[in-house]
């Protein structure tokens, strides 16, 4: 959540950082700032509304200078408007900061400084926190690295901040806990953002800034320390990651050109992995640690919104194929209920973006108690990827449009590709069946692009329904998870209020709903629930309820009950939500885009979640 950019170097700050607060965009957007040092002083910008509505505002004003920062918002503290808008400026006119966080103490601080005479333009924690860096600075005649530092050590909370003192034109400030930074290493230049993306025209090699360090950055200059003030070496890593991966190279919109690039990410995530020809799955995070988790006396799965459901379809996945007990746990609720853990525990943590805050604090504590970690991330040198045991990356890319498409199908493809392994090692599956389901994985590929080959069914069911107030989403079995992934989608995209239930369990209560205006989606393929599925559909159409089915590419009886019908080809059950839900991605996206909304950016929402 929250973007932030800073440039330092011999290039105008502006543009660049202008751009990398568009392409940071999707983690928040409901305010936009910058703030930039030129030989006449420090200019601030700030405005509710998206980066082209600061950018108007700029409009015929000074914004030269060689460094600037920029932040898009995620408002926590204080409604989004121009005035809570970052960066802030400190009660002495001095110094500009830009945060992505929460300080937790912030009004304890804010009181003390009140007391002293200092007053705040805006309700923000923010404008708080540097304003006690100011008043450390002050009173102690130090440096505002130092008076960083201190205060640092006073505040509770999580940050990665951006600071600039207009009487210092060749220095940024950073310091990050919680909440991600890295830094673009030029020549004679820098770059700081939350990701990457901002600046991979300009340099490939980066370094993430841990947690508890502060960046001093110049132009030619880049020194790294912990809050003890001892100087670390900055580890460079070398990005893979190419321009065109974070633009939306012709499609409308980023979350179309996400869902049609599925055949492809899935297939760069199965490469080099799945060896069917040999009866191989590489994966090197499995193989250095088989034992610990063939070993494992319970898996559990620990995750946020998509990656949960992707945790509920591999619980399914992992217990029938490894014959281990496997707990799906919302990770927000996981770190503060004293889960019990044991050693012989494995942890899977799944995340898109590796930075998820409460999947990040559940991991610490989980792997305090001796849990084993394994991380199925999708962004490189991420968090999460980073605090974990072993890992697999999900290999999808950048991943921009807000509600998860290709991340999700990447995690399925990684989960599946875990349990075989797993199972072959546990010796849990038969090789029949091991070879079989390593087929029906590398087929996944060819069968998305059959889904997307043509959406126009899809498009014009979405506007059958797209006014409906309501939708119930139903499936059973492997399928079920895919019915809560579409509700959860079609609330994202498109605000229409959908619940996703096990189809047997709607008798439980929503089957109340259901009259001649409820859309019941059912997840129906072909597989060990079918007959049961069928039956739950009779129920539905016997109470007059709209039924749109997802269905088997031949079955001729689910479509003959449904009003309307979106085809799969047949997969194994086991592998078939990665199929299933494609249908289901396109549908809230072509109801969005039928309700006039932004689908890249919706209503309230931000991407990569680094706040609680
Ligand atoms: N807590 C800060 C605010 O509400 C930062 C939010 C963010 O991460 O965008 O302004």
């Amino acid at each position: 959540m929250c973007g932030i950019v800073g440039y330092i170097g011999p290039r105008e700050a502006y543009p660049i950082v202008i751009k990398g607060l568009k392409r940071l965009e999707y983690r928040g957007y409901d305010s936009a700032g910058i703030s930039l040092i030129n030989s006449s002083g420090m200019n601030v910008y700030k405005k509710k509304g998206k980066v082209t509505d600061l950018e108007e505002a700029t409009l015929g004003k000074d914004i030269s200078g060689h460094i600037g920062i920029g932040h898009t918002r995620w408002a926590t503290h204080g409604e989004p408007s121009d005035r809570n808008a970052h960066p802030h400026t400190s009660n002495d006119g001095s110094l500009s900061m830009i945060h992505n966080g929460i300080i937790e103490n912030y009004a304890s601080i804010k009181q003390e400084l009140s007391n002293k005479g200092y007053q705040f333009s805006s309700d923000t924690d923010t404008e708080v926190l540097l304003n006690f860096i100011q008043d450390i600075k002050q009173n102690n005649n130090c440096s505002l690295e130092e008076a960083l530092r201190i205060a640092l050590k006073r505040i509770v909370g999580a940050y990665c901040i951006l600071l600039i003192d207009k009487n210092d034109n060749n220095t940024i400030i950073a310091a990050r806990k919680g909440s991600p930074l890295v830094i673009g290493i030029g020549k004679g230049e820098h770059f700081l953002a939350s990701d990457a993306t901002p600046f991979i025209e300009y340099t490939k090699e980066v370094v993430y800034v841990n947690d508890y360090e502060i960046a001093i950055v110049r132009a030619d200059e880049l020194i790294l320390k912990n809050l003890g003030n001892e100087k670390q070496t900055p580890f460079i890593t070398k990005l893979d990651m190419e321009l065109a991966a974070v633009e939306k190279g012709g499609y409308k919109h980023f979350m179309l050109k996400e869902i049609h690039e599925q055949p492809s990410t899935i297939f760069d995530c199965l490469r080099g992995r799945l060896l069917t020809h040999s009866g191989e799955i590489r994966m090197a995070g499995i193989d250095n640690n088989i034992d610990k988790l063939a070993n494992a006396n319970r898996i559990v799965m620990v995750a946020c919104g998509t990656s949960w459901h992707a945790g509920l379809i591999a619980e399914y996945v992992f217990e029938e194929l490894c014959r281990i007990p496997v707990e799906v746990e919302y990770a927000s609720e996981f770190r503060y209920r004293n889960p019990v853990i044991n050693e012989g525990d494995v942890i899977i943590a799944i995340s898109q973006s590796g930075e998820t805050a409460d999947t990040l604090v559940a991991l610490e504590s989980a792997k305090a108690k001796g849990a084993f970690i394994f991380g199925v991330v999708n962004a490189v040198g991420s968090s999460i990827a980073r605090i974990s045991h072993a890992g697999a990356y999900t290999h999808a890319g950048p991943e921009i449009g807000v509600a998860s498409t290709k991340a999700f199908t990447g995690q399925l493809a990684v989960l599946n590709m875990m349990a075989l392994k797993i199972a072959k090692a546990k010796g849990t599956i038969t090789e029949d069946r091991y070879i079989n389901l390593m087929k029906e994985l590398e087929a996944v590929p060819e069968k998305v692009k059959e889904i997307l080959a043509d959406t126009s069914n899809i498009k014009a069911i979405a506007e059958k329904y797209k006014d409906a107030p309501d939708a119930l989403f139903l499936g059973r079995g492997y399928n079920f998870p895919v019915a809560l992934e579409g509700a959860l989608k079609l609330k994202e995209i498109s605000y229409i209020h959908a619940e996703g239930y096990p189809a047997a369990e709607m008798k439980h209560g929503p089957i109340a709903l259901v009259t001649d205006k409820l859309p019941v989606v059912f997840v129906a393929t072909k597989d060990s629930y079918y007959e049961k599925i069928v039956s739950n559909v009779q129920e539905i159409k016997a109470r007059k309820g709209m039924v749109i089915a997802v269905a088997t590419v031949g079955d001729t009886v689910i479509p003959s009950m449904a009003d309307d019908t979106m085809f799969v080809p047949d997969a194994d059950e086991l592998i078939a939500p990665l199929l299933s839900t494609i249908p289901l991605q396109l549908l809230s996206y072509y109801v969005g885009v039928a309700k006039g909304y932004n689908v890249d950016m919706p209503r309230n929402l931000a991407k990569s979640v680094t706040v609680e």
